[in-house]
């Protein structure tokens, strides 16, 4: 019997494989479809930063100890699997195109007050950093430490470095039933057989909540489509991540440039739209007018998992001794995986977390 048993091979499970295989724990993951290929494949690979001595919110603390995670995880991940994962640290502009410049004033506060690097930019600055953005921005900021991950490329070399350390991936195989003996979850049942293992983690991402009803009350987690456009121009016409608020464009150094992304509550539906597709495209000529002329090579949607407050989910299922909770990451699950795994495994072998897992717990509510 596996140590742990853990439901959905996106980058949070594998992650938590990865990190289990390191303190020599076994563990099988199960994949109702093909490793990664949900929210994980879908999502931009943006790592905001973050400073582990300052922080101080729970959502702070996750994402600072993630970033220093980061170039280990990636550099071990090549010597283990010799896939480069393309983390890199470029940094990002945050902007505005006309009025809310107060907005940005705040958000620069926000991040100094907690340490972090970040540098108010004069219109000089910004074309000098940037000269194919628009000339008439409100106002921008840049932050050094932004980084950046190919996502495809982390998720293929987790599964590559899963498979050296000796974790067992199963995919094609969706958990149907969490059997509950007591207060513990005794087996798991899929169509191709029933498994058991001492502790069993639900990183299920948007699916996470059906499955975690079935012992009890569940933490509130739904799909929030996403979708994203991939523009491709040479020579590249960007160099680091711009951020417009919720919105963005991702330089990937190679003439693509990956324009997202939308919000949208539609349910398990990832199939991209006109008006999400053209909103894009627009959203992209207007931040940076030669785009007009870039191909577009490709669309696609995801559904993140969202969670009551835009906050994760992890600790242990009320009532339920052996089942972990680790989803519900929205919009970040790619930055928070590293420390995610971190926390998880902490809990898997009994010791102390590194972090206080309050602020996290799967039993929390709020509203929408
Ligand atoms: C357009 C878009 C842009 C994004 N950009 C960023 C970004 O720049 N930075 C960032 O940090 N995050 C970003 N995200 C968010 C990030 O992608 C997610 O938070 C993260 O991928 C969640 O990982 P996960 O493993 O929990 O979920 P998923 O990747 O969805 O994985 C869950 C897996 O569980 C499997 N599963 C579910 N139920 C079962 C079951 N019953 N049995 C077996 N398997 C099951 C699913 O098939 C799936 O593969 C973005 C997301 C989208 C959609």
């Amino acid at each position: 019997m596996h140590d742990c048993l853990i439901i959905g091979g996106g980058v949070i499970g594998l992650s938590i494989a990865w990190e289990l295989a390191r303190h020599g724990v076994t563990s099988v993951v199960l994949e109702q479809g093909e490793f990664g290929r949900e929210s994980s494949w879908a999502g931009a690979g943006m790592l905001p930063p973050g400073r582990v001595d300052t922080a101080r919110t729970p959502e702070a603390l996750l994402r600072s100890h993630s970033h220093v995670l980061w170039p280990a995880w990636s550099a071990e991940l090549r010597e283990v699997t010799g896939i480069d994962n393309g983390f890199q640290r470029r940094g990002g502009l945050e902007i505005r195109m006309g009025g809310l410049s107060d907005e940005l004033d705040d958000e620069i506060r926000s991040w100094q007050s907690v340490g972090v690097e970040c540098q108010p930019l004069s219109s000089e600055a910004i074309h000098e950093l940037e000269p194919e953005l628009r000339t008439d921005l409100s106002a921008a900021y840049l932050l050094p430490e932004m980084g950046q991950v190919r996502n495809p490329r982390h998720i293929k070399a987790l599964v590559a470095g899963c498979l050296v350390r000796g974790v067992t991936l199963i995919g094609g195989t969706p958990v149907t039933q969490l059997i509950r003996d007591g207060n513990r979850v005794v087996r798991v049942e899929s169509p191709s057989g029933s498994f058991c293992a001492k502790e069993i983690v639900v990183a299920g991402g948007a699916w996470s909540e059906r499955l975690l009803a079935q012992t009890g009350p569940a933490p509130w987690i739904r799909p929030m489509r996403g979708q994203i456009v991939l523009l491709n121009q040479l020579p590249n016409p960007l160099r680091r991540v711009i951020n417009i608020g919720h919105r963005y464009l991702v330089p990937r150094g190679d003439g693509r440039v990956l324009v997202g992304s939308t919000e949208e509550d539609v349910g398990y539906d990832r199939r991209t739209t006109a008006e999400g597709v053209a909103g894009l495209i627009e959203l992209a000529m207007q931040v940076a007018p030669c785009l007009a002329k870039a191909t577009i090579e490709r669309s696609w949607g995801g559904l993140r998992p969202r969670s009551i407050d835009g906050l994760p989910y992890l600790g242990r299922q009320n009532g339920v001794e052996n089942l972990i909770v680790a989803s519900g990451h929205f919009r970040a699950g790619l930055q928070l995986s590293p420390m995610t795994a971190v926390l998880v495994s902490e809990l898997v072998r009994g010791v102390p977390t590194t972090i206080p897992l309050s602020g996290f717990q799967p039993d929390r509510v709020g509203s929408e």
